[in-house]
């Protein structure tokens, strides 16, 4: 089966969140079941090239209309981790894609309106024997109108679109429609938004698409209620028969410390005194402190709202009042959020303890985080998946978070759980409040200080479970096979 995946994000070229680290690990456990995959992005001036193989600009040049004008669009190919990646590059009268980072521009609709008709008049020419097209969020989600109403006559092929996240649907004027070519008149209809004159390109998307998947069990059946459905709660329940939940997996050959090349240290979880020598290091990297009995409690996220801002401040507070060291590694494109961290930051200037790296994007030191740190924390309000708490169990640091989405389908309590002998591997705790985290973490430090043993037991059953695309691909594959006999 050939299989093209068309989204706006691949680690670690182009990476914001979890969509780039799913772009990379699907797709190449799509291609391990013996498909031929590649992906088609954005050719983002900001890409990070330095990790790609044999970037070429191909031969081929063709015309896009987008709003009336005629852009000419150029073609990138480069190999990623055995993935074959063509670039859209759209150079004439001008490039959506010149921009420092990979979204937050004004125009930020439009450019992806366009990606997404440029990728279809790209695979159309040049990869029409494709079988399924899987487009990601709002940004692609485009694809699947314009393939039915424009693109079906010249190849055949079924449309897969996967939801990362319901927080963001592209909500916009109707005259995006009319800019790439579609009619407006006919599809405002399906797609309105609400009472309003605007449209949902998720909405539009989910209309079209074949299939359709959230990114874990557990999320798919919390956006059918209003409080994570975000408006569009009944809509699922409408297609509900062409829904479902997968959970993400990670891919096991780029994060496994027995084989990282971004740590000093590699270690397994039967050789665990090198995971400490990565404590050391990172400690010594970050001028923290050195003392092997004070546990470090990391949060690696994007500093939005949906993670649990306020517990996530009150977990540094409570882990440094608790002789714990913390390192917030991340940054928030909303300057009020922002601007709170920078000054609890200078709240804690001369405590060393405490590290704030506000770095919006650091594969290697990420790498270098969850290897070094004891514990990481997700306090999400909701979380689609999240991949953190899976990437930290790989690397022995246990995680503490709320039972929402993903976390809730993946980390399992030691002491609550009614099979904790069997699967615990975290804490976990449900009402998003900051005392339910602080009682939590109180007692994740219990267990550190006082039952080492048990940590140890804890760190290993994580390390051992298995959260590999393994399973979750051959979901995905099942999936694809039956849509393209139909
Ligand atoms: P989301 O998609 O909501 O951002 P996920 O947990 O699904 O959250 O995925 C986050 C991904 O982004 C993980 O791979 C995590 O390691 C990575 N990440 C988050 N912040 C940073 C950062 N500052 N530098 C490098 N990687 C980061």
């Amino acid at each position: 089966m050939k299989v093209i995946y068309i989204s706006s994000e691949i680690s670690p070229i182009a990476k914001v969140g979890g969509l780039a680290d799913v772009s990379l690990g699907l797709g190449r456990a799509i291609q391990g079941l013996g498909n031929e995959v590649c992906v088609i992005l954005p050719k983002y001036t900001c890409l990070k090239t330095k990790y790609l193989e044999n970037l070429q600009l191909l031969d081929i040049e063709f015309k896009v209309p987008f709003a009336g004008v005629d852009y000419t669009v150029k073609v990138w190919k480069a190999n990623l981790h055995g993935l074959n990646l063509f670039f859209i590059d759209p150079t004439k009268p001008k490039s959506f894609f010149d921009s420092p980072s990979i979204y937050g521009q004004r125009d930020d609709i439009q450019r992806f309106a366009f990606f997404s008709l440029a990728a279809l008049e790209y695979i159309s020419r040049y990869q029409s024997d494709v079988n399924l097209i899987h487009i990601n969020e709002w940004h692609t989600a485009l694809v699947a109108p314009l393939y039915a109403e424009k693109f079906k006559s010249k190849f055949d092929t079924k449309i897969m679109l996967t939801l990362h996240n319901m927080n963001y649907q592209g909500i916009t004027g109707s005259t995006i429609l009319k800019k790439v070519g579609l009619n407006q008149d006919k599809l405002r209809p399906v797609c309105r938004q609400g009472s309003t004159s605007k449209i949902n390109l998720i909405k539009i998307g989910i209309h079209f698409s074949d299939y359709i998947n959230t990114v874990s069990p557990k999320y798919y059946q919390e956006i059918k209620t209003p409080k994570n459905g975000r408006g569009l709660e009944d809509f699922v329940l409408e297609n509900d028969q062409k829904f479902t939940g997968i959970l993400n997996g990670i891919d096991y050959e780029i994060w496994n410390p027995k084989l990282d090349k971004a740590l000093k240290w590699n270690y397994s979880r039967d050789q665990l005194e090198n995971k400490y020598a990565s404590k050391d290091h990172l400690r010594e990297m970050l001028r923290m402190p050195q003392s092997r009995k004070t546990p470090l409690v990391t949060c690696i996220c994007r500093l939005v709202p949906q993670k649990g801002i306020r517990m996530i401040k009150r977990a540094i507070t409570h882990t440094l009042n608790s002789n714990g060291q913390f390192v917030l590694f991340g940054s928030s494109p909303i300057p009020k959020i922002q601007e709170d961290f920078e000054n609890l930051q200078k709240q804690y200037s001369d405590n060393t303890n405490a590290q704030f790296i506000f770095n919006s994007y650091n594969e290697e030191l990420s790498h270098q985080i969850y290897a070094g740190a004891d514990m990481l924390i997700c306090p999400s309000i909701f979380e689609p998946c999240g991949l953190t708490q899976l990437i930290a169990l790989q690397y022995g640091t246990i995680p503490v978070v709320r039972q929402t989405g993903g976390l809730a389908d993946t980390i399992f309590d030691i002491e609550t759980h009614e099979r904790s002998g069997e699967v615990g591997n975290g804490f976990s705790y449900l009402p998003p409040t900051q005392k339910a985290l602080e009682q939590t973490l109180r007692r994740a430090f219990k267990t550190y200080f006082e039952n080492p043993t048990l940590w140890k037991e804890t760190i290993q059953r994580g390390m051992n479970m298995d959260f590999s695309w393994k399973s979750s691909a051959l979901k995905y594959f099942e999936i694809y096979s039956k849509l393209v006999s139909k």
